[in-house]
Parts: structure tokens; sequence; C-alpha cells
């Protein structure tokens, strides 16, 4: 699994280099929402025709006019060529760097200045069910990443029925052992094909809320219906980019 592709936000000023491939093997994984399919979770999104090569990727950021440059798409730590481009990024760039998103499989990473993190469960035997990997080594690599100083920002899934409101709570309370100030975002699940779970409601997505300010200062939540997930470009302008390689 590699860097398939790079996208660029004229706006912000940051470039994006895409992933295809995880870790986990989660059921409820979002990336089913977009390719339809209800098959292998982390690459239900169709396989790229081909991958990048380390040079032509940093060939391209050069010609960028970037401030920021994020990795995404699965999970962006498999690519074997991240560390490389993550040195190349601070050394010879002299960006910022973060994994728009990660399941925390492999942090923290020299030249990394932040990433958000998804935590699937808090419950060991749930994390492993969902996930097919510990929860332990994933939640301290979490703590670590926050020791070295990485700018952490943790989100939950609230998934009615699997990942129910004890999870959210427990990874709050855990996450409070570690920082109260780390900022924390529920995302309230939604429904990809195949799955019985259903999305919670208003009313659960304002008790997750509230249950996980009981341990942390910065809470907040969203609940999208499956066509805004589908177009966040129209309601959010950083995920308006061209795509550049
Ligand atoms: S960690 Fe994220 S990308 Fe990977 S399978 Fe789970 S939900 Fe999907």
């Amino acid at each position: 699994m590699a860097f398939y592709k790079i996208t660029y936000n004229e706006q912000y000023r940051f470039a994006t280099v895409h992933n295809y491939g995880c870790t986990f093997h989660c059921s409820t994984c979002s990336y089913k929402l977009r390719s339809g399919s209800s098959g292998k979770p982390g690459l239900a999104f169709p396989a790229p025709k081909q991958y990048l090569e380390t040079a032509e990727i940093k060939e391209a950021l050069r010609q960028l006019p970037i401030k920021n440059l994020y990795f995404m798409g699965g999970e962006p730590t498999v690519a074997k060529d991240l560390p490389e481009i993550l040195r190349f990024a601070k050394e010879e760039l002299n960006v910022g760097t973060r994994l728009g998103h990660t399941n925390g499989s492999k942090i923290p990473l020299p030249y990394l200045d932040g990433a958000n993190v998804g935590l699937k469960a808090c419950d060991e035997d749930l994390h492993r069910t969902i996930t097919g990997q510990e929860r332990n080594r994933i939640f301290a690599n979490v703590a670590a990443a926050h020791k070295v100083g990485m700018d952490l920002k943790m989100n939950v899934v609230y998934v009615p029925g699997l990942v129910d409101l004890d999870q959210v709570e427990g990874v709050a309370a855990w996450l409070a052992s570690v920082d109260k100030d780390i900022p924390f975002h529920i995302m309230g699940y939604i429904p990809v094909p195949g799955q019985p779970y259903p999305q919670p409601t208003v009313e659960q997505m304002m008790m997750a809320e509230t249950l996980s300010r009981r341990h942390l200062r910065n809470v907040a939540s969203s609940r999208l219906e499956p066509d805004h997930a589908l177009h966040l470009a129209d309601r959010d302008d950083r995920f308006a980019v061209t795509r550049v390689l």
C-alpha cells in the first residue's frame, strides 16, 4: 500500500498526500460510504491503478506554495515512504506536517507535528473485535505522542449498538488521564452498506457530549447525513481541493 495522489487547497495553502490501505478491519469503516461496498474495510475503496514514486511526490510538492502538508487515506502510516517525505517536508520545505487522520498505529514519528487520531473503543475485547488490533498498544502510542509534544486532536465514532455511550465516555475518561485539554470530537456514525447499526439521534449525540464533558474540557460533536459526508466541499472550503498528481 502506498501513496497514490496529491491534492492542493489554494485558499489555505496545504497539500494532502493520499494513501490507500489500512491496518485495521473496522466493519463500519466510512470508506464503504464512498465505494458503496460492504466488502473488506480499509480496502473498501477501489484500489488505485498506480502508485506514486517518492521522487515524483517530492517534485510535485516542491512546485506548490504550501504552508502545511497533510497525509490522509485509510491509515497513512502504512506507506513505506512516509518517513522520508516527512523528513523532506521539514528539512527541505520547512512546512507543518500532520496526519489528517490516523488510527494511532504508528505515532509518534520523527518530523511529524500533529495528528487527528480516531480511537475505536475503550474496552480491550471490543477494540480487538472491531479493529483486529490491541487497544493498549494504540492508547500507549497516543500517550507517547502527547508526551513528545505532538499536537493531537482526538475523535471517536459513536455507533449505537456497537460503540455505545459507555465506550465513548470510557475513551474520554482515558484521554483525560493523559490531558484534559486535548480536543475531543464525537462523530455520529453514518450507516454504511451491510451493517445493522443505526445513526445516533440528536438526543443521543447530546448525551455523548454531556458524558464526555465530565472528563474533558474541549468536547465537540458532529452528526452528518450520508449525502453531506460525501460532499464535504459543499459545506467546508478546506475540502475544496484540486488534484495535482
Ligand atoms: S481505521 Fe479507519 S480507515 Fe481503517 S478500517 Fe478502521 S475506520 Fe476504516
